[in-house]
């Protein structure tokens, strides 16, 4: 009835319906404001203080490039295998470079001089199956004596030490077949000759003898640095056996100044954790 009265011209009061509607929109509009606020709230505080998850979810995208992108950074490793010379008995002494990137230092080792201590042949072949330090071209022997190798005798098939073969203070030692024969004269054995052929060419930066059975490190008259860190690495004692005449680090030494040439005396049984740590040694010297 008081649509009936509006019609008359008197003054028409409001629905009671709308008497609600700028409360409630005010209200509503208050309660958006303050859950947008909340929200601002919550963003400002992340980017203060970042919970982890905000600060490790692009580390993985730097962290594991594709595979293409990882063959763009790494270096490729170069292998190549070379006959250096033949034992007395006509078997090939085999020599394996090992490098990554363009070379600046060489490295040689060699795994074995005399027949009866094999147990550097393992460091050479471990040696031969790690990557090498960038820019160090690592040279591996990994047997200087095989025909002494097979026959499980020190000297070689002239019965000579090799050891005792090299061109520095050479001097007639013992008979054919004696311990420390030192042949009949210097670099009268192949296998010596090819090592000092090798040496002289490479002209290697340091040189690792493997012998065994004492256990050392032996300071050979090299660079003391050098051996102290091998050893060390190597966890063997530092020792000073006698210097031999006609000895191979003797000779390297003593012709290449600059350079260090030392003997490494694998314990008469070394387990697989020792040729490990002798060479991990080698690519940290
Ligand atoms: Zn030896």
């Amino acid at each position: 009835m008081e649509w009936r009265s509006a019609s008359t011209g008197a003054r028409r009061p409001k629905p009671a319906g709308r008497r609600w509607l700028l409360p409630a929109v005010l209200a509503a509009t208050v309660l958006v404001v303050i859950a947008l606020l909340g929200v601002v709230r919550t963003q400002y505080a992340r980017l203060l203080d970042p919970p982890e998850r905000y600060t490790a979810a692009p580390l993985p995208l730097r962290a594991s490039p594709t595979a293409a992108g990882s063959r763009l950074v790494a270096a490729a490793l170069v292998e190549k295998h070379v006959v250096i010379g033949r034992s007395v008995r006509g078997v090939p002494i085999l020599a394996i470079e090992r490098y990554i990137g363009p070379i600046r230092r060489r490295v040689l080792v060699v795994g074995s001089v005399h027949g009866d201590e094999p147990a550097g042949i393992a460091v050479a072949q471990l040696l031969e199956r790690l990557r090498p330090p960038v820019g160090t071209a690592l040279w591996i022997i990994p047997d200087l004596n095989p025909d002494g190798a097979v026959a499980g005798t020190r000297g070689n098939a002239d019965g000579v030490d090799l050891n005792r073969n090299f061109a520095y203070l050479w001097s007639a030692v013992g008979r054919p077949g004696d311990p420390q024969y030192s042949g009949t004269g210097p670099l009268s054995e192949p296998e010596s000759r090819a090592a000092a052929a090798l040496v002289t060419r490479l002209h290697p930066a340091v040189t690792v003898w493997f012998h065994q059975p004492l256990g050392i490190v032996d300071e050979s008259g090299g660079d003391l640095r050098v051996e102290a860190r091998y050893a060390g690495r190597a966890r063997l004692p530092l020792r000073r056996l006698p210097r031999y005449p006609g000895s191979a680090a003797g000779w390297e030494n003593h012709t290449f100044p600059g350079t260090t040439a030392f003997v490494v005396e694998l314990p008469a049984k070394a387990d697989a954790a020792a040729v490990a740590r002798c060479a991990a040694a080698v690519n940290a010297l």
